[in-house]
């Protein structure tokens, strides 16, 4: 059974855990900040490990925003990084549509239900989409809407994957789209499947949550992109030269975070309790995702 050591005040044993490691992959939301309120002395901590020679990549669950969108967040927030540096799951199932899932010719466009952060990913990699940000799908469902999807006159015949992430103006005749497409054979992907969205005091619909009415009529999961997805670490890997044995995956969120470390077999996983789980869940008997180690906070690694 493993064990996850504290390393909040021990400076001994943060430097031995950091010189373990030439990678840092951070989770963004509950590690570096909490929705727009950003934890105190991150930057500092960021710039000690780029100091010490780590190289540190960004990975976010949150497919609502595009990379080049995560990078002003990053700016705004006083934390340097540059873009090749941030990955998030809208990018990473862009990659795998383009590059991995096998489409015929004539089906290679997406039905998205999700924010712009998805399409600006997917224009990025020349796929071709519809659904999304589209006003006039922010509407009630009509009797005609109805019928033309149940005959089929309402679909585009070049979908051939639906692709569901958070979308903030879900609604039936979204949903009712995607089923149809899906019940004609397109794809069943997610950008992540979240269950929540964490806010300080509370927390929200995460896009597990605002997909899960496609599931229970679909009768089907999709497969999620995002952490804990090797497609993830793959979408990494592509770009960032790394040992996975010199890598640690640093997150707040067990089942999203740790389990990608864990199962992407890197060197190390830290969480941090500034996010979702609490220490209680990974170190209580017979529990199934532990981390190495952990902090109370980012900026306990300053020892
Ligand atoms: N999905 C959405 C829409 C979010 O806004 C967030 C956090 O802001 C997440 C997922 C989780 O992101 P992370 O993986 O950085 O914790
Ligand atoms: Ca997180």
């Amino acid at each position: 059974m493993s064990v996850s050591h504290c390393l909040t005040g021990d400076k001994v044993a943060i430097d031995a855990f950091l010189d373990q490691f030439d990678v840092f992959l951070f989770d963004c939301d509950g590690v570096l900040w909490s929705g727009n309120h950003i934890f105190p002395d991150v930057p500092e901590t960021l710039d000690m490990l780029r100091n010490r020679g780590k190289r540190l990549v960004f990975v976010t669950n949150n497919s609502t925003k595009s990379r080049q969108d995560y990078k002003a967040k990053f700016d705004k927030a006083g934390i340097q990084a540059n873009v090749e540096e941030i990955f998030g799951s809208s990018y990473s199932a862009a990659i795998y549509i383009a590059r991995i899932l096998d489409l015929p010719a004539d089906k290679k466009k997406v039905y998205i239900l999700g924010e712009s952060g998805i399409e600006q990913e997917l224009a990025s990699e020349g796929i071709k989409y519809c659904g999304g940000t589209d006003p006039n799908m922010r509407r009630d469902i009509e009797q005609e809407d109805f019928d033309a999807l149940a005959d089929g006159s309402a679909l585009d015949p070049e979908v051939g994957v639906v692709l569901a992430g958070l979308d903030f103006h879900v609604n039936y005749l979204k949903l009712a789209y995607g089923l149809a497409y899906l019940q004609r054979g397109a794809v069943y992907l997610a950008t992540n499947t979240d269950s929540t969205l964490p806010m300080s005091k509370s927390f929200f619909l995460g896009a597990g949550g605002v997909g899960a009415p496609l599931v229970t009529s679909f009768g089907k999961e999709p497969l999620s992109l995002g952490k804990p997805s090797q497609a993830m670490l793959d979408a990494v890997e592509a770009k960032v030269k790394m040992d996975r044995s010199r890598t640690c995956m640093i997150g707040d969120r067990l089942n999203t975070d740790i389990r990608f470390g864990i199962d992407g077999k890197l060197g190390g996983t830290l969480a941090v309790l500034t996010g979702v789980s609490k220490k209680e869940e990974f170190l209580a008997d017979g529990a199934e995702t532990v981390p190495a180690a952990y902090v109370e906070k980012l900026s306990d690694l300053l020892g």
